[in-house]
């Protein structure tokens, strides 16, 4: 079921990517597995997957002790919101995080990295929408959030991540993908940025996402199926 699923997904990328003239292996499908168990986790990886997401630190800690054994062959990617109380086991538990939201949070999860030995891969998560229930940056507060990173280290922002609001039609959340692509430019062009990722795209947007630059898919539905409420 789920290797005919992400056999599913990989088409739909590279069907994407052909329309626009650009190479499917250029795209990292992070799996999310959020609320579903480490067996789906195996199934996925034994179909050939090794980026696999989770939302909330509680929920993946428990996830990444149990597949402790694919540890070095897994990028465990953080695409939820994180609490700064939360930064310390999260630079421990993860390989790379999606969902910077602002300079302190940063600092704190560059601090634990650091004192962890490591330098953790992030990306500022960015708020087109402007919709009050969601985590993000507005433009403002991205470029100087970054300027507030820069040089950090423990931590290095390799690209920029969002998470448009939901519509039926994807075409309507082309805009947000396209703007998140020129807000990555600035940044380059700033010298704000130490990467060119764009985490955009998910089980039911990914070919638009995919269409207008992103490099990070991160797919939940379309590969483990629906997800159980609560
Ligand atoms: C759950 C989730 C996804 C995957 O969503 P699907 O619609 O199931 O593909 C992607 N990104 C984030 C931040 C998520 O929380």
């Amino acid at each position: 079921m789920i290797r005919e699923r992400v056999a599913a997904v990989r088409e739909s990328i590279a069907r994407a990517a052909a329309r626009v003239g650009r190479r499917a292996e250029d795209i990292t499908l992070v799996a999310v597995s959020k609320t579903h168990p480490p067996e789906a986790v195996r199934e996925a990886f034994a179909a050939g997957l090794t980026h696999f997401g989770e939302n909330r630190v509680q929920e993946a800690e428990g996830k990444i002790e149990a597949l402790e054994d694919l540890r070095g062959q897994i990028t465990w990617h953080l695409v939820g919101h994180l609490q700064t109380n939360k930064a310390r086991k999260a630079a421990r538990l993860f390989d790379r995080i999606h969902s910077i939201d602002g300079a302190d949070l940063g600092v704190k999860l560059a601090r634990a990295a650091a004192e962890a030995g490591r330098s953790l891969p992030v990306l500022a998560q960015v708020d087109l929408g402007q919709e009050v229930t969601k985590f993000g940056l507005d433009e403002g507060g991205l470029f100087e959030t970054l300027a507030g990173l820069k040089g950090v280290p423990g931590i290095e922002v390799v690209g920029l991540m969002t998470l448009p609001p939901f519509e039926e039609d994807p075409e309507k959340v082309r805009p947000f993908f396209r703007k998140l692509r020129e807000l990555l430019g600035e940044a380059a062009s700033r010298g704000l940025v130490a990467g060119s990722e764009l985490s955009m795209g998910m089980s039911h947007d990914l070919e638009v996402a995919v269409e207008e630059g992103a490099t990070v898919v991160r797919v939940g539905t379309a590969i483990f199926g629906e997800r159980t409420p609560g």
